[in-house]
């Protein structure tokens, strides 16, 4: 095991500064990732800032207009249990509740979770083989070696890695904002913004820079909210990452989709939301399964799958399906 220091912050101002100054600092949270990215010799931070005891960051608090805010230090169970979000966002919930263990979940925090790294096996290899994700300019072993829970969508020659977090679909479904305090004070960035595509840098997931802390995140209302669901494919029915996954959420008029929300997990290096199949649903009933079908299909004209994922194709389309179909059971 790498050795380390670690240390308590009890103010965030102090606890940013200190991360942008300090490029071998890493906050940690829940530790649940950052500490197997350790064993795995993926991440090798010499120092550890332990921001559990920040204040004001663990609150889940109903939003007077209908949203959520989540402090980046809330559990993801309390998450999970709490009477508003399974009210208003089931596909929050639910998200939550598909994801890792109970124990982990104890555990794990709202930003570490959006924060969590690839499960991309040559990535947390400790044996150090070819990956751009794990040291840059090493190439990348998946994309012509095993890549059967890789990308179908939006990668590059350099990274075919997949997001693992289930939350993050849900969120990105939901057009969350990730509020970030850094150097410059404090910024809401749209979720669907927050990960990146791995393009020729995919060392970095995300677009925070050094010095910024999460500090929440706010899912507004919308119309689609409570009419929604997470569906999770998975090799074994708990305690594994999605090979797939889809949040859904639709409003109806005269029994016909007036508007749908519609992201998919495990087919890229970010959420995916798929706009086009979005726009498609529009009039769609949801009773006609030949509809949704087409409506979901124009999303997937452009898929690029691997040489071990073409099933994600076909298995995407139907948990989309299957999840729209659950979301408008719930009207
Ligand atoms: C066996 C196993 C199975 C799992 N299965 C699933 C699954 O099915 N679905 C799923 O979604 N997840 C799964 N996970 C991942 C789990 O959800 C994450 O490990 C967890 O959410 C991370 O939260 P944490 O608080 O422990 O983060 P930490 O490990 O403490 O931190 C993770 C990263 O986030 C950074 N960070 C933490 N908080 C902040 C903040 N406020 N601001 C800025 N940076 C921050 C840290 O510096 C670190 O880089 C699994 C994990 C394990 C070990
Ligand atoms: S897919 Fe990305 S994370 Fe996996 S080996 Fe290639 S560069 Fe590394």
């Amino acid at each position: 095991m790498h050795p380390f220091a670690i240390s308590p912050a009890n103010d965030a101002a102090k606890a940013i500064a200190a991360h942008a100054l300090d490029p071998e600092l890493a906050f940690i949270a829940g530790g649940t990732d950052l500490i197997g990215l350790m064993k795995d010799r993926a991440v090798l931070p010499e120092r550890l800032l332990d921001i559990n005891g920040l204040p004001n960051m663990a609150r889940i608090e109903a939003l007077p207009g209908g949203g959520v805010r989540i402090g980046a230090l809330a559990r993801m169970s309390d998450v999970a249990a709490d009477t508003e979000v399974r009210r208003r966002f089931p596909v929050v919930a639910e998200a939550l509740l598909f994801s890792a263990s109970g124990q982990l979940r104890n555990m794990a925090s709202i930003g570490g979770n959006i924060m969590q790294r690839t499960r991309c096996a040559y990535f947390r290899d400790e044996t150090d083989g070819r990956c751009n994700k794990r040291r840059p300019g090493t190439g990348c072993a998946a994309l012509h070696g095993f890549n059967r829970n890789h990308a179908i969508f939006g990668w590059s020659e350099c990274c075919v890695a997949t997001n693992p977090s289930d939350l993050a679909v849900a969120l990105a479904a939901m057009d969350a904002l990730v509020i970030v305090r850094g150097k410059a004070g404090e910024r809401q960035i749209p979720f669907t913004d927050f990960h990146r595509l791995p393009g020729g840098a995919p060392e970095r997931d995300n677009v925070l820079d050094r010095g910024d802390l999460i500090v929440a995140i706010e899912v507004p209302v919308s119309v689609e909210a409570r009419a929604s669901h997470y569906l999770k494919v998975r090799d074994r029915a708990s305690y594994e990452f999605a090979l797939v996954s889809a949040a859904a959420a639709v409003a109806t008029e005269g029994g016909r989709i007036s508007s749908a929300r519609l992201a998919m997990g495990g087919v890229a290096h970010k959420p995916w939301r798929v706009t086009a199949a979005e726009t498609g649903l529009r009039g769609v009933s949801l009773d006609d399964v030949d509809g949704l079908r087409s409506a979901i299909a124009t999303s997937f004209v452009d898929a690029r799958p691997l040489a071990h994922n073409a099933f994600k194709v076909e298995l995407a389309q139907r948990a989309a399906l299957r999840a729209l179909q659950t979301a408008g059971g719930r009207l």
